[in-house]
């Protein structure tokens, strides 16, 4: 924990609004999800001594989403458990949580944050973590009732009271939000079919190996899976879907629809002050834009990273979780490079997967265990560096990979294939020795 007076000593060295004491600043954050809450918090716990804001639109304190397509559906997780802290720990940390209000406008010049109400909060540094929004699905139909996305706890709380009257679901998009719903809805005995343009699943996110995995462990589970399709528009009698027609003229028959076609990034507030937007708000390597009192994380952020080439902006609870540190570390006066090894799991009925790394650009895949059943690993190489890993019910090889990513340590495909070779030794990284090419 850094002293009262040294967060002051290292404000002003570095710049966070240059002479003014920490204990006089505002630091305004846009968005009250996983990254806002988390630069609000972190702030806290490094005492920051200052005026903490954290502003969100949606009419609820922060809360978890991953639960939302897991166990809060399945119903093992009350909606009261999802919150990020209880409601009493803004209050006692200072922080000030402005709920259903949406920011709508930032005066750079003369750091002004306007809020739809009209009032406007003046900052010393403002954080965007404004997250993302559902991509909406343009064909005819969506507008019927029992047609749902799958983003925010209100969303989810109307499917959960939907799923036990409904018999077939159509899931459109065999992503990992898609995905887990199906899994999540067979347990109530829903008939589901998932309709994706592609030829498999997850296929963004997922290399071919590991997709068949999931395609053949889902078909076993009795998910119907339809690929390299497309949706032509929605069916319902009265205003109530009833089916969902593909280009090829089928119709689906269902009582509700999941649109799940992946997210649009909420960069309007970044856009419409002049700063830098492409496929999200775009940051430097400490999460700052191009602005010195502005910063962007989470959903809506992208960043170049060393684990990637170019530009990456990445939908998961660990980025968003350690760029709010990041950005709350440097307004505290703890600056550092984000240099975090990325890091998503999915949890699809008895599957958990785990993704360590950006696969991406991978030219070659090795597995590790038996593909034709439950548990294995695939390694993703692009010529000999380890790009990344993807494991289904492999925790110990996933933190390993971890390791290994982090540590700029790669290995040969045959030491990835021998599962006599063991991946957690201390020193097997070091042992390995050859460091992957940046
Ligand atoms: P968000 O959580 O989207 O928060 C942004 C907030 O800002 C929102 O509340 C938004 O309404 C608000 N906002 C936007 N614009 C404004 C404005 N102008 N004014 C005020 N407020 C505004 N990730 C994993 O790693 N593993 C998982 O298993 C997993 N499961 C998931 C399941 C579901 C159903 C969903 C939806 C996501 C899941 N994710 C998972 C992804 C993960 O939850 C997100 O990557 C993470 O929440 C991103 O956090 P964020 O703070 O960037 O954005």
């Amino acid at each position: 924990m850094l002293a009262g007076r040294s967060v002051v000593e290292h404000g002003r060295r570095n710049g966070v609004r240059g002479q003014i004491q920490m204990s006089q600043q505002t630091v305004a954050i846009v968005g009250a999800g996983l990254g806002g809450f988390q630069v609000a918090s972190v702030l806290r716990d490094l005492r920051f001594p200052g005026r903490v804001v954290l502003v969100g639109d949606e009419p609820h304190a922060p809360y978890h989403r991953p639960p939302l397509s897991k166990a809060f559906l399945l119903g093992t997780t009350e909606e009261s458990k999802l919150g990020m802290r209880p409601p009493t720990f803004y209050a006692d940390n200072r922080v000030e949580l402005i709920t259903g209000k949406r920011a709508v406008a930032v005066d750079r010049a003369h750091r002004k944050l306007a809020l739809e109400d009209d009032s406007v909060i003046q900052y010393d540094h403002l954080v965007l973590a404004t997250g993302a929004r559902n991509r909406p699905l343009p064909v005819p139909g969506t507008d019927l009732s029992g047609v749902h996305f799958l983003r925010t706890v209100d969303e989810a709380r109307m499917l959960r009271a939907s799923l036990g009257h409904v018999k077939r679901a159509v899931v459109i998009g065999a992503g990992f939000i898609g995905l887990e719903f199906a899994a999540s809805a067979l347990k109530y005995g829903v008939d589901v079919t998932v309709i994706e343009v592609a030829n498999r699943p997850m296929a963004r996110a997922l290399s071919v190996p590991m997709s068949a995995v999931f395609a053949r462990e889902l078909t076993k589970m009795n998910v119907r899976l339809l690929f390299n399709t497309q949706v032509m528009r929605l069916v319902g009698e009265g205003a109530k879907v009833t089916g969902v027609e593909t280009v090829e003229g089928q119709v689906v028959p269902c009582d509700l629809v999941v649109i799940g076609i992946g997210v649009i990034p909420n960069v309007e507030l970044a856009a419409t002050c002049n700063l830098d937007v492409q496929n999200g708000i775009v940051v430097d390597e400490q999460l700052l834009t191009a602005d010195p009192n502005i910063s962007a994380i989470g959903d809506c952020a992208a960043h170049s990273s060393a684990h990637a080439d170019g530009i990456v902006r990445i939908e998961s609870v660990q980025n968003a979780t350690d760029q709010g540190r990041c950005v709350a570390g440097r307004i505290a006066g703890r600056p550092s490079r984000f240099t975090a090894v990325p890091w998503f799991w999915s949890d699809q009925g008895d599957l958990k997967l785990q993704i360590a790394g950006l696969t991406a650009g991978c030219d070659r895949t090795v597995v590790r265990g038996d593909p034709a059943g439950t548990s294995c690993a695939v390694f993703c190489f692009r010529g000999e560096r380890l790009l990344g890993v993807e494991t289904v019910n492999r925790p110990a090889d996933h933190m390993a990979a971890r390791r290994l990513i982090g540590n700029h340590v790669s290995l040969t495909a045959e030491q990835a294939a021998d599962e006599r070779f063991d991946l957690k030794q201390p020193g097997a990284a070091a042992a390995l020795s050859r460091p992957s090419q940046p």
